[in-house]
């Protein structure tokens, strides 16, 4: 085994990588190469989730052991929601607004396509050179060094393992990063890809002496009054249609915006729906439809093996993984429900 292979299998890859060693050979050159004074811009999908923050945060705080004062970004909203506004390494952000517009190093993680990071993808033509860290299968291999690896659990993989060939120590900001990306995008632990590898990298981060039960009640187990009770209205108005998804059976659900005014809650509060709602054991698709103006729709699904939802949410122009995947949607809620049922 090759080292490169072998620094990722030990991460939560494959020994089948498919980063080669001239690829990791070329990211790290490319950071190893920076003086102190580089400016280097550390970029993640809109609306990021644990992997996308975590992923781009204990990043960030490898480069700082390294020298570099990297400073990092998300397309608008820029807003740093819970579970993730106390995540070590939050100092590094800027308003997207004030991102450097010719970066000497730009880092993008967890997007698959460039029109994932909205108004910041034109750095990616301006900047010295563009790393790009990613696991999604449908990744476009955008930027001049797409390091990808679609059988990594998490974007955090492919980063740790970067780290690792860097020569970066993991502390225990780092690691609690890196935990928050792992944790969120493995359904604690729980999804199809939750290698022995995957579990060693757990070891190692929690090896730091961070706390995963603080850590899993913050990202999982906690929200306001208010939202659980939205959620219960979401769960009551649930539709089960058991001829659907080719027999395997669809549950569905939606929350508007006056759900979320009548309870008091913001947007980021419903990220947390579609795994109450994919527990129907009738039905192997699950979806939900979260208004985000006044015809338009997030849309989230995940499926438990019988329908690929990467393909189906990139036929509606989306994207994500085969079980894990979303869109944005336009038009009234029964259009965007029915723009799912055809593309079935
Ligand atoms: P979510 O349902 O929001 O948790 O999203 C699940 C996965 O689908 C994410 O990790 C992304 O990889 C992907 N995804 C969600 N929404 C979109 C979108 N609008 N465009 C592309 N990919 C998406
Ligand atoms: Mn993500
Ligand atoms: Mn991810």
């Amino acid at each position: 085994m090759t080292p490169g292979s072998a620094a990722l299998a030990a991460a939560g890859g494959q020994p089948s990588s498919a980063i080669s060693d001239s690829d990791w050979s070329a990211a790290v050159t490319a950071i190893q190469g920076l003086p102190p004074t580089a400016t280097v811009l550390l970029v993640c999908h809109v609306n990021p989730d644990g992997d996308a923050l975590g992923s781009m945060l204990g990043f960030g705080l490898g480069l700082r052991q390294l020298g570099l004062a990297p400073v990092a970004t998300f397309p608008a909203p820029f807003e740093l929601v819970p579970p993730f506004d106390a995540l070590p390494g939050r100092d590094m952000l800027i308003d997207p607004a004030g991102a450097p517009a010719a970066p000497d190093l730009l880092i993008c993680f967890d997007a698959a396509s460039e029109g994932r990071l909205g108004e910041l993808a034109d750095r990616l033509e301006h900047a010295g050179t563009s790393l790009v860290l990613d696991h999604h299968a449908s990744n476009t291999r955008f930027g001049d060094l797409p390091v990808v690896e679609p059988t990594a659990a998490a974007t955090s993989v492919v980063a740790e393992a970067l780290l690792t060939r860097l020569g970066v120590r993991l502390d225990a900001a780092i690691a609690e990063c890196l935990y928050v990306a792992l944790a969120t995008d493995t359904g604690s632990f729980k999804f199809d890809l939750t290698t022995p590898a995957v579990h060693e990298l757990a070891a190692r981060l929690l090896a730091t002496g961070i706390r995963p039960a603080e850590i899993s009640r913050r990202l999982f187990d906690s929200r306001p009054f208010g939202a659980m009770k939205l959620y219960g209205d979401v769960l009551a108005r649930a539709v089960l249609e058991p001829g659907a998804a080719g027999g395997g059976g669809m549950v569905w659900s939606y929350a508007t915006l006056d759900d979320l005014a009548r309870h008091g809650q913001q947007r980021h509060v419903l990220e947390g729906l579609i795994d109450a709602l994919r527990v129907a054991e009738e039905a192997d698709l699950a979806c939900v439809f979260k208004q985000v103006g006044d015809a338009e729709w997030s849309v989230s699904l995940r499926s438990k093996g019988g329908v690929d939802v990467s393909r189906l949410a990139v036929g509606l122009g989306g994207g994500g993984h085969r079980l894990a995947a979303g869109f944005t949607g336009y038009g009234e809620l029964t259009e965007v429900v029915d723009s799912v049922r055809a593309a079935l």
